[in-house]
């Protein structure tokens, strides 16, 4: 059977394929023919999740999945959350997004925070939700070169490593996108379709 993964990410197609069922063919937006911008104007992360799931479903009638990801911090009341892609503005700029977060915390004790990544799944008829959280604090200041987003100024609880320091193979097995693709991949694993 054929299943979008809505994105554009052929890294991600391919590290996700290799773990479902053989019997489930993996498509990205291109390979359905989907160039357009795929709307994102929900309030919540689970609202955009399902609202890119369901556009694939009524826009190319096809079982599809889509994720959205945000950085939810308890001092700022859940923000940037669903906004963290453009917490700066709309250019999405991942240093102005840090810098301006690093400026609203700016003397706070409490800098917990949490990446939420939520999965929404459209097959056979049904909606099925998968989420992955990752719970740890926002560090004073820029720390290591790798990943991407927030990486530098996240530092997952139990490890004295941002993100961006860890290696990627570290970060994808404790991190809010790898557990809720882990739970997709079970769930797709033990249903029967
Ligand atoms: P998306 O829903 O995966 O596009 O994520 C939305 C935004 O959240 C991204 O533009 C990043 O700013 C941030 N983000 C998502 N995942 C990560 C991550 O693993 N590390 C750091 N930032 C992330």
């Amino acid at each position: 059977m054929k299943l979008v993964f809505a994105t554009n990410n052929l890294n991600k197609i391919k590290e996700v394929q290799a773990l479902v069922p053989p019997h489930i063919k993996l498509l990205s937006l291109k390979d359905i023919g989907c160039f357009e911008d795929i709307p994102e104007t929900q309030d919540t992360i689970e609202d955009n999740a399902k609202q890119k799931a369901n556009y694939i479903k009524t826009t190319y009638n096809y079982d599809c999945f889509a994720d959205d990801t945000g950085l939810e911090v308890e001092s700022l009341n859940g923000a940037p959350g669903v906004l963290s892609a453009r917490y700066a503005g709309e250019h999405r700029s991942d240093n102005d997004n840090m810098d301006k977060l690093l400026l609203n915390l700016k003397n706070r004790n409490n800098r917990n925070a949490q990446f939420k990544t939520v999965i929404s799944l459209n097959l056979n008829n049904g909606n099925y939700i998968f989420t992955g959280i990752c719970k740890g604090e926002i560090t004073p200041t820029k720390q290591g070169e790798k990943g991407f987003g927030y990486d530098p100024i996240f530092k997952p609880k139990g490890y004295n490593d941002t993100f961006a320091q860890m290696d990627l193979t570290l970060k994808n097995r404790i991190s809010h996108r790898g557990k809720a693709i882990s739970q997709l991949i079970a769930f797709l694993n033990s249903a029967h379709i």
